[in-house]
């Protein structure tokens, strides 16, 4: 059994303390592939250390965060620009549009998402959007953009049933993380209802730990609590639940 683990910062500051040990933990409990999103250049360096680090189980996107698209984002897309050419990457990502933390950027988040996309299609890479408090605007950005050739993942999908279905219309899988453990969550109300080739996991660690470690730091291994809980929501074990998003995310990244 491989566990992938489609969305998580390990380079973030939270891991600074016991990085080396904390991905050692995951990968002996099977969890084996980690898809590591961008956030803005800060961490261009240290994703790239990490892979080094760890060549066989880390795999990098780039891409400028929505909550991260400010007054210098010109220079930060050019910065995403740059890396794309420079060398490969699994995906445009993390982006989209955040209205939770910032309404008054949403003119300049909607920019850097179609730029961001249009590189995507450039680079024929999937794209993985981060969607916060704006269903509608991502919506309306990809029906504006959408080919066969856009293609990718909702991270941390918290929407309904409908827009779930939605998401999936335009070619996207669902990132599904420890908000289907919460008790508030509510995708766990319809998840089952989406066919298990739509779903990828994730940890969006170290943030949205899964229950029982919910508030705590994330970390990839717990992964694991979010497995059995689909795998309980949809009647099959979590070798086939870990067997069939695995393949999920060679679907998507090509890896
Ligand atoms: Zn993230």
């Amino acid at each position: 059994m491989i566990i992938t683990d489609t969305h998580t910062h390990l380079y973030s500051e939270a891991f600074d303390e016991d990085r080396s040990e904390m991905i050692q933990r995951a990968i002996d409990a099977k969890v084996e592939r980690f898809f590591i999103p961008a956030i803005d250049s800060v961490y261009t360096e240290a994703m790239l250390q990490l892979e080094k680090d760890f060549p066989d189980h880390v795999f990098l996107m780039m891409g400028l965060h929505p909550t991260h698209v400010k007054a210098n984002y010109k220079e930060e897309l050019a910065h995403v620009e740059e890396m794309l050419a420079k060398r490969n990457f699994c995906a445009v990502g993390e982006i989209g549009i955040d209205l939770y933390w910032d309404k008054t950027t949403l003119e300049i988040q909607i920019e850097a998402f179609k730029h961001q996309i249009n590189l995507a299609k450039k680079y024929k890479l999937p794209i993985v959007i981060h969607c916060r408090e704006a269903f509608d605007e991502i919506f309306q950005v990809l029906e504006q953009e959408k080919s066969d050739d856009l293609f990718g993942i909702f991270h941390c999908f918290t929407g309904n049933l409908e827009q779930a279905h939605k998401a999936i219309s335009f070619n996207m899988k669902l990132g599904i993380g420890g908000v289907v453990t919460f008790k508030n969550g509510r995708i766990d109300q319809f998840i089952n209802q989406i066919d298990l080739k739509h779903i990828v996991l994730e940890t969006d660690s170290p943030y949205l730990a899964p229950k029982p470690y919910r508030g705590k730091r994330n970390e990839s291994m717990y992964i694991e609590k979010v497995l059995e809980k689909i795998s309980e929501l949809y009647g099959i074990t979590a070798d086939e639940v870990a067997k069939i998003t695995t393949q999920n995310s060679k679907e998507v990244f090509g890896i």
